[in-house]
């Protein structure tokens, strides 16, 4: 079976590695692999959070991408460091109502099997010292981030060393089992996976109502720079009804983000977007403003109509999608390749996927 995959993003990335892992021939295409959403993600990997009360098929699916999490980076790992790090994220509250929120998030995690603890302020401070004082905290040991770069780059290498080929161009239409590329090429296919982000949609020749319309939601994200790590483990400081995420990096670099901006497909960097994210820090960080400028940059999450991931077969025979992860695609990565590798080797997907499937919008 020869497929190709249309987009080269973690999820493109992931999913053609896992096929390839399952014996199929893969192509993946995409005019710049990893440089989009994928590349400037904070890869975040929290426990459970507000954002998943009430949303049980969700939750299901982020708890069986975090229990393959660990698997997925050691088998990648015979390739390359994926940057992967599962020492703990520390939820902060700098107010009373998060404080009380946590109340609520330790008792969602316990239940869930998640392992946390409790810290006092005494606690918090000891662990993260270049904190402003926090109220308290809840620490997830078993959690942490993954770096997105490293991850790419690595899942890259692995395709290529399987077998697997990446075409850096673009695809504008699909017809009569063949990708068309910018360049005039057709590539034919016995299956097609469309991974291409918010852009998806922006493929010509499938009917209307088989792929929805994926919205780009803008994010900006900051990195800074010292010589040392400035703090010790991944962190969410939770003030004034938000949580600021920052990730440290084993090199010095921190990783603060991100806005959440609803502004089509712009792509720019605002001096809005870094006072902001540099305000936001400078409330929990007081020192954050002695850090080096390391980089801003500004990536577009896709968000299916309904925000829910879009993974599996559509209606046109041999056409899969994958996409619409919007938030939390690298902490969806394990899962989805998982499944899609299943869906593309006629073998059962994992059972938490089957609720995001492509029909339901379908008319
Ligand atoms: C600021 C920010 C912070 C984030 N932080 C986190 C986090 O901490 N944890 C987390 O889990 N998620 C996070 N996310 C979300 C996560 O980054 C995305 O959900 C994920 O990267 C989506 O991956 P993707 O492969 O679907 O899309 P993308 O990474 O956007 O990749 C799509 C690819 O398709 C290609 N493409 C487009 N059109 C075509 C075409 N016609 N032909 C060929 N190729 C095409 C593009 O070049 C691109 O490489 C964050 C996102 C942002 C923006």
């Amino acid at each position: 079976m020869n497929t190709v995959v249309v987009g080269g993003g973690v999820i493109g990335l992931a999913t053609a590695w896992q096929a390839i892992r399952q014996g199929v021939t893969v192509t993946v295409i995409d005019p710049a692999p990893a440089t989009k959403a994928s590349h400037v993600s904070a890869g975040m990997l929290p426990p459970g959070n507000e954002q998943l009360y009430g949303q049980d098929d969700l939750l299901r699916l982020c708890l069986a991408s975090r229990a393959l999490y660990p698997s997925f980076v050691a088998e990648l790992e015979e390739f390359a460091s994926a940057g992967f790090r599962r020492d703990g994220v520390l939820d902060a509250a700098f107010d009373d109502d998060a404080l009380a929120a946590l109340d609520h998030q330790q008792s969602f995690q316990e239940a869930l099997g998640i392992r946390t603890e409790r810290l006092t302020a005494a606690e918090c401070a000891k662990l993260q010292p270049a904190f402003a004082p926090a109220l308290g905290g809840l620490l997830s040991p078993d959690d942490g981030a993954v770096d997105p770069r490293v991850l790419n780059e690595a899942l890259i290498t692995a395709i290529e060393a399987l077998g697997g080929t990446v075409v850096r161009r673009r695809v504008v239409r699909v017809a009569d089992h063949a990708v068309t590329l910018d360049n005039g090429d057709a590539v034919p296919f016995d299956r097609l996976v469309l991974a291409a982000g918010c852009w998806t949609h922006h493929i010509e020749g499938l009917p209307h109502d088989a792929v929805p319309e994926i919205r780009p939601v803008k994010g900006q994200i900051l990195r800074l720079h010292s010589d040392r790590p400035l703090l010790d483990v991944t962190a969410r400081a939770l003030h004034k009804g938000s949580s600021l995420y920052l990730v440290p990096r084993p090199g010095g670099e921190l990783v603060i983000g991100a806005t959440y901006e609803e502004r089509g497909y712009d792509e720019t960097v605002t001096a809005d977007g870094t006072r902001e994210l540099l305000n936001r820090a400078a409330a929990v960080m007081p020192d954050v403003g002695a850090l080096r400028f390391a980089e801003i940059s500004a990536g577009l999450r896709p968000a299916a109509p309904d925000d829910l991931p879009v993974i599996g077969p559509t209606d046109v025979p041999d056409v899969y999608l994958a996409t619409g992860h919007f938030r939390m695609g690298v902490q969806l990565a394990p899962v989805t390749a998982v499944a899609m590798a299943a869906y593309l080797t006629d073998t059962t997907p994992h059972p938490s996927v089957v609720p995001f499937t492509p029909l339901r919008f379908s008319s």
